[in-house]
């Protein structure tokens, strides 16, 4: 007799997909926004999907969660307050605590059962969700950031993709209440999709348009993200004037000692050299 076995699969487009093999699922449950699943694997440890789309996984999640941070913290070391929209698994969250001299995070979160199952199933990002300066509300992103004003020194948007309930926050009006809710060297870093397959691009595209209305400051930065579409994705880097390389606190951040697996402040800088076609869509955008 032979078992079946279980696969994940998402599509990445109509014609390619990715597959991992599943050892076992250990929850699926629907949340108030999404479904949400974690499998056991043997290749990426435990995957965390949000309504079938693949958003961490135990092997790889180091890189996304170093690079939405770091880069910021490098450039101003001397980031005190945070808002962080999205981020349920809590690896944004996890990175930040490292900083001392950060003394508050506001993290706004849509759905409070991706929260849950993370802290339950996800130790390895979810371990910080309890440290004293970490405010969690249960609010929609959009509607939060309509309020603050000159409020927050980096504003940090680790979400889902532009479609669901991750649509407002790839919008003009959203990266707008962002530059207000920003101070004077106020950064803000959002998931800015991959600029390889067509539907990623095009998505890209329009968040780099809507961000480079409301930011003197407009650029994006690359990475290699193994189980995401085309492994090639990308982060915006948006501020009222810092620079993201000439700004580079490279001796500060390093006299900090932080121990990371991906970041390097050489890295920092290789981050923003993008290739010609990157470059040619952000200037057609
Ligand atoms: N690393 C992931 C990725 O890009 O695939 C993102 C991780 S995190 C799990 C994304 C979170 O954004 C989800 O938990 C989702 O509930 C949250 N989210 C989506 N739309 C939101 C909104 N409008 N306001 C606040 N949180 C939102």
């Amino acid at each position: 007799m032979t078992l079946m076995e279980l696969w994940f699969t998402e599509e990445h487009t109509k014609n390619v997909r990715f597959s991992i093999k599943v050892d076992k699922q250990l929850v699926s449950r629907q949340g108030d926004f999404q479904r949400i699943d974690v499998f056991e694997t043997k290749e990426f440890g435990k995957v965390l999907t949000l309504d079938g789309f693949l958003m961490v996984t135990e092997k790889d999640e180091f890189i996304y969660h170093e690079m939405i941070t770091h880069v910021p913290m490098a450039v101003n070391p001397d980031i005190k307050k945070v808002l962080v929209i999205g981020a349920g698994d809590g690896g944004t969250i996890r990175e930040l605590t490292r900083y001392e001299k950060v003394e508050r995070i506001d993290m706004v979160e849509i759905d409070r059962e991706v929260v849950a199952v993370c802290k339950e199933y996800l130790p390895q990002t979810a371990c910080k969700l309890e440290d004293e300066r970490v405010h969690i509300h249960y609010e929609d992103g959009l509607k939060f950031v309509r309020k603050p004003v000159n409020e927050y020194d980096l504003i940090i948007v680790d979400s889902t993709d532009p479609f669901g309930p991750g649509e407002g926050l790839f919008t003009k009006e959203f990266y707008g209440n962002c530059f207000k809710a920003l101070t004077e060297r106020g950064i803000l870093i959002n998931q800015h999709e991959s600029p390889y397959y067509e539907n990623d691009l095009k998505a890209m595209q329009r968040a780099h348009k809507h961000i480079k209305s409301a930011f003197p400051i407009s650029t994006v930065y690359q990475m290699h993200i193994p189980t995401y579409p085309s492994g090639h994705w990308l982060f915006g880097f948006a501020s009222k004037g810092l620079s993201p390389t000439k700004d580079l606190n490279a001796e500060k951040w390093n006299g900090l000692g932080l121990k990371t697996k991906y970041y390097n402040t050489n890295l920092h800088l290789g981050a923003f050299a993008l290739p010609n076609y990157v470059m040619e869509l952000l200037e057609e955008s």
